[in-house]
């Protein structure tokens, strides 16, 4: 398997070799030659292989026909020491939970951070430590947070050999419980560092520290962002999974529905389905950060600036552009690098978007590609995670709430809908007492958390003080 840009870049790639970057050297998003196909012997082997030898099981049949530059029975250990019922909280590591009558949720939170992050940043934690190890090599992760992407990955590397993290967040801005999850961390290689600014701030100053080559080379500085292909790649495992929990037979066909912000998680649905899993709708479910919908329903994809963003009570999806999109764009055109490039690496950049609605491939985004979109805002939340809680008994937080409210909208008669869990309610607390008038419930292992201990590195909103801190720290 060699992976290719999706601007065009002449360089074909192995899995390792991408593993530990970001975007392809043309400024385009890593992406397959082609997608493996799974014909219906090999789905019917692995429902077995799901139902007898369970998830870990499962992911190293995904991942190996994607990744074959790790001996197979080191990958297969690498999974296998990935998901387990200690990390994810159950045996079935994804467990399905009945909504109304056809409609479920795939649990995807109930990993170390409470958010479906968790899945494929626990293996990226154990996948760099393998090929560090396997290279001689340190690696020093810099990023920006203003909370699950930061947490997630904190708890996947803490401890790892050849690994250090140094994340930035904005003071004071996120809430308390995620400030809790990540200052409470004591592992020598985690330094949380908090920027004096907003969250902005905090990406310009990872962005100054990248565009120093000579600090980055010296440094060894790396990303763990979301337009990482093996982050990706993870996520397409828990789409067979949920399919074969919902179905008894692979004659059925399912739907899913996302919410999304950039684009990742759905770009994983869109992969399992080219692969040849039955998935009749891929539904993206938006909040008032509605790049997306707004695109599905016209063709016109528009980024938007800094006052055009929302902040919402499901901040994990306020985004002003879907970093992942242009992989799907990539295939949309039928795999045409020019215009992707045209398109991502011109138009965005002059104009801030481009439109496609009179392009026939644009009429091909529903009827052969699956998509369809909706949107949500505060009062749909507030409403879906009562009227959720109120006839089910079952808790959602403010960001599968997006999605069920869309998902009741797009549903298909007679097809099972699968609603990706995407976090706990009690990350988002304030708002499941606004909607419900008490403190969602609080897995054990969290009690008291924001009287533990804390390590934080205060400091102003200056590239050249995280760099002399990371300096510092690299002895
Ligand atoms: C990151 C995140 C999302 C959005 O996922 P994308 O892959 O960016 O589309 C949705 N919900 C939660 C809770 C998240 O943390």
């Amino acid at each position: 398997m060699r992976y290719l840009s999706t601007r065009g870049h002449a360089d074909r790639k192995r899995f390792c070799e991408i593993l530990l970057e970001g975007l392809a050297p043309d400024g385009g998003l890593y992406l397959p030659e082609s997608y493996p196909q799974v014909d219906a012997a090999q789905l019917e082997r692995w429902r077995g292989v799901w139902r007898e030898q369970g998830y870990a099981a499962l992911a190293f049949e995904v991942l190996s026909l994607y990744i074959d530059d790790i001996p197979a029975a080191d990958l297969k250990a690498l999974c296998a020491k990935t998901y387990t019922a200690e990390v994810f909280g159950t045996p079935e590591i994804v467990p399905l939970k009945a909504l109304e009558d056809g409609l479920w949720l795939e649990a995807l939170s109930n990993g170390p951070t409470l958010a479906f992050k968790d899945m494929a940043m626990q293996l990226l934690g154990n996948l760099f430590e393998y090929e560090l190890a396997r290279r001689g090599e340190q690696l020093n992760i810099l990023g920006a947070t203003s909370g699950d992407t930061g947490s997630a990955a904190e708890y996947a590397m803490r401890g790892k050999q050849g690994v250090r993290v140094f994340m930035t967040s904005p003071h004071g801005r996120m809430s308390p419980f995620q400030q809790a999850q990540m200052f409470s961390l004591m592992d020598e290689n985690i330094h949380n560092i908090a920027i004096e600014g907003v969250f902005d701030d905090c990406q310009d100053i990872v962005k100054a520290v990248s565009n120093d080559l000579e600090f980055k080379r010296r440094y060894k500085i790396g990303t763990v962002n979301s337009i990482n292909w093996a982050r990706l790649l993870a996520q397409v495992v828990y789409y067979f999974a949920g399919y074969f929990e919902a179905t008894a037979s692979n004659a059925e066909q399912v739907c899913f529905t996302v919410p999304s912000g950039n684009f990742g998680n759905v770009c994983a649905g869109h992969v399992a389905r080219m692969m040849g899993l039955p998935i009749a709708r891929l539904v993206v479910a938006t909040n008032e950060n509605d790049v997306l919908d707004e695109f599905f329903r016209s063709g016109v994809y528009r980024v938007r600036g800094a006052a055009d963003t929302h902040e919402t009570s499901s901040p994990s999806m306020d985004i002003s552009k879907a970093s992942n999109f242009e992989r799907f764009v990539f295939d949309l055109l039928g795999r045409d690098a020019a215009r992707t490039q045209a398109l991502f690496g011109e138009a965005l950049a002059r104009e801030g978007r481009f439109d496609l609605s009179a392009d026939p491939a644009f009429g091909q985004a529903a009827a052969r590609y699956g998509f369809v979109s909706g949107k949500s805002t505060h009062a749909d939340r507030l409403a879906t995670i009562r009227d959720t809680f109120a006839r089910f008994g079952v808790m959602i937080d403010t960001h599968t709430a997006d999605g069920v409210k869309v998902a009741r909208e797009q549903c298909l008669p007679g097809v099972p809908m699968i609603v990706l869990e995407t976090a706990l309610p009690i990350k988002f607390a304030a708002t499941i007492v606004q909607a419900l008038g008490r403190e969602p419930d609080r897995p054990a292992k969290f009690e008291g958390i924001e009287a533990l201990p804390r390590r934080v590195q205060l400091m102003p909103a200056d590239a050249e003080a995280v760099k002399a801190f990371i300096a510092r720290h690299c002895g």
